[in-house]
């Protein structure tokens, strides 16, 4: 069970999650918790603070940061907060000195922001652990590093599998009525540094734990009744879905559908665990379940990326030529930018890319043989479903519905299970909504 941000957002939240926990006392539980909500935002506020040496702003943060956790677990312990209020001390007390050498050093690689980012999740587990062991329950409290592996690409790191499941399987020899209690997001190299998963990683970590258990199913809980046909902060009047396969989950996630993290459904994927999206504030509510495969076709839902840039490449050596793809593919993957969709002509190519970081570099390459052009800001609205294209009656209403929004490309998913669209950033909640009145209606 995976529960994020706003679930232990506060100590009242933090009590429901333990009651969802309890209620499933029959079968061992692995209790994969995120940080408190705003938690992760205000330690890399920290990193920022750090780095621009704003010493007296870095100590408001931290100070906040006190408050919070120490206001939560007097509120749920009462007069029995004193362990947990030393053992959140101790974390305080790593964490402030962690700060005040990144101020003094006035440089944040992205080694030292995970090490930062870390005291997030290993805050909030403090909480939950003390107060389950207060209401009696059979818990323990595991510290994720030991056990989840990582490679060294500190800020988005990625599993090492085998060590990895090995060490879940050796460390938690599960009895009926037992708790674990775990973080979310974070891990450790085989040098044993801290690592973290990439913003919204904890459904990732939550995953890694059931199939590593070979868990009979794994369950993100959130602060919405399941995955619904797009994000209801955009278009309120948006569904629950009741079931949806694991490419359709994957491809929303990734296509910017925030509700789980996009390398969530892989580790289910090999062993068919079902993953169940269900809300924290709603437990009665039925959710969604991630399945292998769903019978039906047609339009699903609707996701959307901001953060978008667009790169073009025109030369008139792509005529008739051969090899002009690759050579240009090749830079991209000589600076390790990976290209999300993809449209060509006979003389032009353009490709979009999420992560900007080494754009710069690629773009320089690429000149060297071809005229290439960018354009940031940009966003994809993705339409997930089965065989959109097919259906002509719907295509034709999805490009009326965004009559008035300029597009600046369009492109089919090979595997028919998305049709993804790029436009202006500024248009994107416009299109989602417009999209979703045509296709879903009120
Ligand atoms: P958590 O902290 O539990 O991980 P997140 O904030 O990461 O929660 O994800 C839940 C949020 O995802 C919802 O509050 C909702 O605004 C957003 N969201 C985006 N797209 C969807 C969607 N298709 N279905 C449900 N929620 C979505
Ligand atoms: N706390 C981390 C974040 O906010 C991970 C997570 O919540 O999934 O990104
Ligand atoms: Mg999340």
């Amino acid at each position: 069970m995976k529960f994020g941000g706003t679930s232990v957002g506060n100590a009242k939240n933090m009590d429901k999650v333990l009651d969802i926990a309890r209620s499933m006392v029959v079968q061992p539980v692995v209790l994969v918790s995120s940080a408190m909500t705003k938690v992760t935002d205000a330690l890399i506020k920290i990193a920022e603070q750090a780095a621009a040496n704003q010493g007296s702003e870095l100590q408001v943060t931290l100070d906040g940061l006190r408050e919070l956790h120490f206001n939560t677990i007097r509120e749920l312990l009462g007069d029995d907060h004193a362990a947990g209020a030393a053992a959140l001390e101790v974390l305080f007390a790593e964490l402030s000195s962690l700060s005040r050498g990144l101020l003094l050093i006035r440089e944040v690689s992205s080694r030292s922001r995970d090490a930062l980012l870390s005291f997030g999740e290993r805050l909030s587990t403090v909480i939950l652990y003390q107060r389950a062991v207060q209401r009696g329950m059979k818990a323990r409290l595991l510290d994720a590093r030991t056990v989840i592996k990582t490679d060294e690409q500190f800020g988005s790191a990625h599993i090492i599998k085998d060590a990895t499941y090995q060490a879940i399987s050796r460390e938690l020899g599960l009895a009926p009525g037992e708790l674990v209690i775990t973080q979310g997001f974070i891990g450790s190299t085989l040098k044993g540094v801290t690592s973290t998963l990439g913003r919204g990683g904890s459904d990732y970590s939550g995953t890694i734990f059931g199939a590593a258990l070979q868990a009979s199913e794994v369950q993100i809980w959130t602060d919405v009744d399941g995955i619904m046909t797009t994000d209801p902060r955009i278009v309120p009047e948006a569904r629950v879905i009741r079931s949806i396969s694991y490419t359709e989950a994957a491809e929303l996630s990734f296509f910017g559908a925030k509700v789980i993290h996009p390398s969530t459904i892989q580790p289910a994927v090999e062993l068919g665990i079902p993953v169940w999206v269900k809300n924290t504030m709603n437990p009665a509510a039925i959710g969604t379940e991630i399945i292998p495969e769903t019978n039906g076709s047609g339009l699903l839902a609707i996701a959307g990326k901001k953060g978008i840039s667009v790169v073009t490449v025109r030369s008139s050596r792509m005529l008739n030529a051969y090899g002009f793809l690759r050579s240009m593919f090749q830079v991209f993957e000589e600076h390790k930018v990976s290209v999300d969709l993809i449209a060509t002509s006979e003389v032009s190519v353009s490709v979009t890319v999420d992560d900007p970081t080494h754009l710069k570099q690629v773009i320089h390459d690429i000149a060297t043989f071809a005229e290439v052009e960018v354009e940031h800001d940009q966003a994809i609205v993705c339409l997930v479903g089965k065989q959109l294209w097919k259906d002509a009656a719907f295509v034709g209403r999805a490009f009326s519905a965004l009559e008035g929004i300029p597009l600046r490309m369009v492109s089919l998913g090979s595997s028919d299970v998305n049709l993804s669209l790029v436009v202006s950033k500024h248009d994107m909640e416009q299109a989602i909504k417009k999209l979703h009145n045509s296709l879903f209606g009120r």
